[in-house]
């Protein structure tokens, strides 16, 4: 009976409630901690265009880097630093760490790329994101398209200010690409509204692209409508020759995926890629 269990259940759900507080709290100090003692680390995946097969820009992907857990992905832990409202402090971290890199990667002289970094919605929401963006630009003395954004379908539900947030982006010269498209709500709705310069089609669509035909069909859909509207089109999750042959005839422009690299430390990016013919 839910009267005489009530006092035990109070009880439970108390010291539940207790337990997950002081967790989050030392959750929250490990993750303070984890962007002061650099425990949070880039890898980039390259982004290769189809038609000629070189590296054309690159994706930053965070990691934990835990003490005693190990390497944890991003998936699980960025929901945590979205609920504590450290979304901002880690994703300006990201942003700063990913164009330091490249600059120093074009500072030796490699054949010029682009930089991806990932928003969370907090950092969308943000009022002052595009000043840091410019801030962070200037103090690394990169140029603004170098730089993409990537930003999904659920961060733009209050249309009107994403179109002002984008559009500010856009006059600072920064590229903006729409990630995981296909998957949210409103996608038409951000090819009538947005400026922005590359969809990223959803690994769930690539995925089975030569035995589903329906798949296939989205794709090459997507990929002629974004042609139609002027913007690049990259395919995400190819893990076959064939996919990235078949993509290639669609005229898609890029692609990224395990069949190119997963996600690489910088050190192993310029060991695998950026030393045949050029000069690093
Ligand atoms: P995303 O931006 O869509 O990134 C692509 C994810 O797909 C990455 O997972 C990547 O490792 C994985 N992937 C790439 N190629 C393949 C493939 O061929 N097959 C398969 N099965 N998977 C592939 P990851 O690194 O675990 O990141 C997961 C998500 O976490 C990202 O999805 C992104 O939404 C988020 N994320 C990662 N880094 C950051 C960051 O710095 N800031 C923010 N806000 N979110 C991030
Ligand atoms: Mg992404
Ligand atoms: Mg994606
Ligand atoms: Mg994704």
């Amino acid at each position: 009976r839910a009267k005489d269990q009530g006092k035990n259940t109070y009880m439970i759900y108390h010291s539940n409630m207790k337990e997950r507080f002081f967790e989050k709290l030392t959750l929250e100090n490990q993750i303070r901690t984890a962007i002061q003692n650099n425990q949070f680390e880039l890898h980039y995946q390259p982004q290769i265009d189809l038609k000629t097969g070189n590296m054309v820009g690159a994706e930053a992907l965070i990691r934990w880097n835990h003490p005693h857990l190990g390497m944890i992905s991003p998936q699980d832990f960025i929901p945590l630093v979205e609920e504590m409202g450290l979304a901002v402090l880690m994703g300006e971290w990201v942003i700063e760490t990913a164009c330091k890199q490249l600059k120093s990667w074009l500072n030796k002289g490699v054949e010029p790329f682009r930089v991806s970094v990932n928003l969370s919605p907090q950092q969308f929401i943000k009022q002052n994101l595009v000043d840091t963006i410019e801030r962070i630009l200037t103090e690394v003395d990169l140029e603004p398209q170098f730089l993409e954004i990537e930003i999904t379908e659920s961060m733009t539900m209050d249309v009107e200010r994403a179109i002002i947030t984008l559009d500010k982006l856009n006059k600072l010269g920064v590229k903006i690409a729409i990630d995981d498209f296909g998957t949210g709500y409103s996608s038409l709705n951000y090819l009538k509204n947005f400026s922005i310069h590359r969809l990223k089609i959803d690994r769930t669509f690539v995925k089975d692209i030569m035995n589903n035909e329906n798949d296939a069909k989205i794709v090459s859909t997507i990929i002629s409508m974004a042609h139609g509207l002027k913007l690049e089109v990259l395919a995400e999750g190819v893990e076959t020759q064939d996919q990235a042959a078949y993509l290639s005839r669609l005229n898609c422009n890029q692609a990224q995926g395990f069949y190119y690299s997963k996600p690489l430390p910088s050190v192993e990016i310029e060991n695998r890629f950026l030393t045949k013919g050029q000069s690093l």
